[in-house]
């Protein structure tokens, strides 16, 4: 009972707008969660919202690329690195749902609302069919635009939970990374060159 009564004035203090739901979230024990989930609804900045939707189907060209690249050449990597993403996938599309955006993810594997995201797919995916060591080479291409993009992503917003998902994707693709460029340099005997970051920072994520 206590709990409904303070709910009920925090509500109606967010309502009347004297306080902020943050603080509110501070200064009200009972309702922290409640009010914790109300913040998230927030309305997002159009950057912000841009960024989900650009996340979501970025993480599916990793996967979709990936799974292409198992049809070719059954290697455990291009197995279990797409069910990585699949998590990375669907961690994005909670935050869509959290926040009432629309999915623009597709169904079909390699397809993309995103024409730049298209473009991009078929051209790695022809890429990859090349060799082994084009496929490694083709992850690891992912792995960086995936770095860049949520870097500048978590520069645009402040959202503590969308800067949560963000910073586990990021350490996921800095594990693929490592990953793909370890298999890479096993099969090619060459030294891996950063394709899209600057060699410093590649380094610096592969520990050299
Ligand atoms: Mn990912
Ligand atoms: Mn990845």
């Amino acid at each position: 009972m206590k709990t409904k009564i303070c709910l009920m004035l925090c509500a109606l203090a967010v309502l009347l707008g004297n306080w902020s739901t943050a603080a509110v979230a501070e200064s009200c024990c009972c309702c922290r969660s409640t009010l914790v989930n109300t913040a998230s609804s927030v309305a997002l900045s159009a950057d912000e919202t841009h960024d989900l939707l650009l996340m979501r189907e970025e993480e599916k060209l990793a996967r979709d690329v990936y799974a292409a690249m198992n049809e070719v050449y059954s290697q455990r990597i291009f197995v279990n690195i797409p069910r990585a993403e699949q998590h990375h996938m669907d961690a994005v599309l909670g935050l869509l749902n959290a926040h009432g955006l629309a999915d623009p993810a597709k169904e079909k594997p390699g397809a993309f609302g995103n024409k730049e995201l298209q473009k991009l797919y078929n051209q790695l995916v022809k890429r990859g069919i090349k060799s082994r060591e084009e496929a490694f080479l083709v992850g690891a291409f992912v792995e960086e635009l995936d770095i860049q993009d949520l870097i500048e992503s978590m520069k645009r917003t402040s959202n503590k939970d969308i800067l949560a998902v963000y910073e586990n994707l990021l350490g996921g693709s800095k594990r693929h990374l490592n990953a793909f460029v370890r298999n890479y340099e096993a099969a090619s005997g060459q030294t891996y060159k950063a394709q899209r970051m600057s060699q410093t920072d590649v380094n610096a994520i592969l520990g050299r």
